[in-house]
């Protein structure tokens, strides 16, 4: 029986897991297993509200161990180090336990067809400083992690100002594009909030400083100029410093540099500039663009080993139509792995269809009561650009929609009340 390896249970991996397991693994046509370092799923663009403490991660994540007994697939718990593509083995490193004790030896597995869907991690471009100064949203481990010294940072501000003595908190956030944007908006609210639970005693207008550092010259760039202006009215009016045409020169521990010589002080620091694959992408000794992101074929095979797929943000597919590469984004992910469940279902090699992407449009979140974005539609493609309410709505369903490809449509609207439920019964954000 064919074994088809996963690595990577993201975005597109687990959707990809999970209907290829539907199809052909619980028919036992095929053996497909996942591998991924985490024992559970958390969908990446909500890490914003992990971070700003909006969201439990506990309660939206999915275990992959379940996923699997439900779905026909194999989980294995451990992170991929390196690919022979030679003898079609990957390394699986060994898994230790949180006190350091090992559970797992390192492992090796065989496979037949290869996915690789390990996604991106941030990219510094080498600016110094940044990558031992600046906090990520990687994963949910580094969205914990900004929320409990955003959190520490609040408090220890407020109890400064007990002496007397400042008590502000600064916090500049590098790069405009979506990440960044979307955290600025969640931790306003957030800010508020914890005020009005008495968790500090700052004045979240003046004693906390949000900063939003751009190089280019409007925040969103990928979105239409009327929006990227519209988002920044927006943040404006909520006290949100946009510095865009800014570039960063170096980071400290307390302040981020520009290159025009500007000194912009900084309790915390989160960039939010760029990604690039991570250095896995480089073991499988394929042709990789500049971003490490390995290069596809339109059947998404690797340019080099038809038995070697990659999908979702370690890929780069470049449309031979337009010649544009496209996105790193869930969008993008889930109509890949949606492509490759039904090419990899089919069990034969030789000529294999192509991918074709239809762009639906993006939304951005600009807190809990707006969004902006454009969306594009019907025959001819045509953008509508939304806002307001109505797009902060629209932006909602993107994540119910991602829910309802792992788990149906009725587990999906059981789980959306039991969300709205428990969001009735508890403070909007986590106070500790
Ligand atoms: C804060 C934030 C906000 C975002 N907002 C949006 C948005 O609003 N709209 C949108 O379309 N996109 C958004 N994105 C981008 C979107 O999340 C990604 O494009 C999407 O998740 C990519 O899916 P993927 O399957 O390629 O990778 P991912 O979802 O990143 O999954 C990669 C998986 O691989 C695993 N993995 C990595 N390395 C290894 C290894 N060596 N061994 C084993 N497992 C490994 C990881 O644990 C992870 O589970 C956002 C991203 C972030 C970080």
């Amino acid at each position: 029986m064919e074994t088809i390896v996963i690595v990577g249970g993201g975005a597109g991996g687990l959707e990809l897991a999970t209907r290829l397991g539907d199809s052909v693994g619980r028919s036992a046509r095929a053996r497909i297993v996942l591998v991924d370092r985490s024992p559970t799923h958390f969908w990446k663009p909500l890490l914003h509200t992990v971070a700003s403490g909006k969201l439990d991660p506990q309660v939206h994540q999915v275990e992959y161990s379940a996923q699997a007994a439900e779905h026909g697939f194999q989980f294995i718990h451990g992170e991929v180090q390196r690919v022979d593509r030679d003898t079609r083995t990957i390394e699986i490193g060994a898994y230790h336990a949180d006190d350091g004790a090992q559970v797992l030896p390192q492992r090796s597995l065989h496979y037949d067809r290869l996915v690789f869907a390990c996604g991106a991690i941030t990219n510094f471009f080498g600016i110094p400083g940044a990558a031992e100064h600046s906090l990520t949203l990687d994963s949910v481990r580094d969205a914990e992690l900004f929320r409990r010294r955003f959190l520490a940072s609040c408090m220890q501000a407020s109890n400064r100002g007990m002496d007397g003595a400042r008590a502000s908190v600064n916090i500049v956030i590098v790069g405009g594009g979506a990440t960044g944007v979307e955290l600025a908006a969640e931790l306003c609210h957030t800010v508020r909030t914890l005020a009005q639970y008495k968790v500090h005693s700052l004045d979240p207008a003046r004693d906390v400083r949000i900063r939003i550092i751009e190089r280019g010259d409007r925040l969103l760039p990928q979105l239409n100029p009327r929006l990227s202006k519209r988002a920044a009215r927006y943040l404006r009016a909520l006290g949100i410093e946009v510095c865009t045409s800014t570039t960063v020169a170096r980071v400290e521990a307390d302040a981020v540099h520009d290159t025009a010589g500007v000194r912009h002080a900084s309790d915390i620091t989160l960039w939010a500039a760029g990604v690039e694959a991570p250095d896995l992408c480089l073991s499988l000794r394929l042709p990789v663009n500049r971003l490490k992101q390995i290069a596809v074929s339109p059947s998404l095979q690797t340019v080099g080993d038809p038995k070697v797929f990659a999908l979702g943000d370690c890929s780069s597919y470049v449309c031979p139509v337009n010649g544009t590469a496209l996105p790193p984004r869930a969008q993008v992910a889930h109509q890949q792995a949606v492509f490759l469940a039904e090419v990899l279902a089919r069990q034969q090699d030789g000529i294999l269809p192509g991918f074709q992407y239809r762009d639906y449009g993006s939304l951005v979140s600009l807190g809990p009561f707006a969004a902006v974005g454009v969306l594009i539609g019907g025959l001819k493609g045509r953008e509508m650009l939304v806002g307001g309410w109505a797009a902060r709505m629209l932006y909602s369903l993107m994540y119910q929609s991602h829910v309802m490809a792992l788990h149906g449509f009725i587990r999906m609207a059981a789980q959306t009340l039991a969300h709205w439920i428990r969001a009735k019964l508890t403070p909007p954000v986590k106070l500790h």
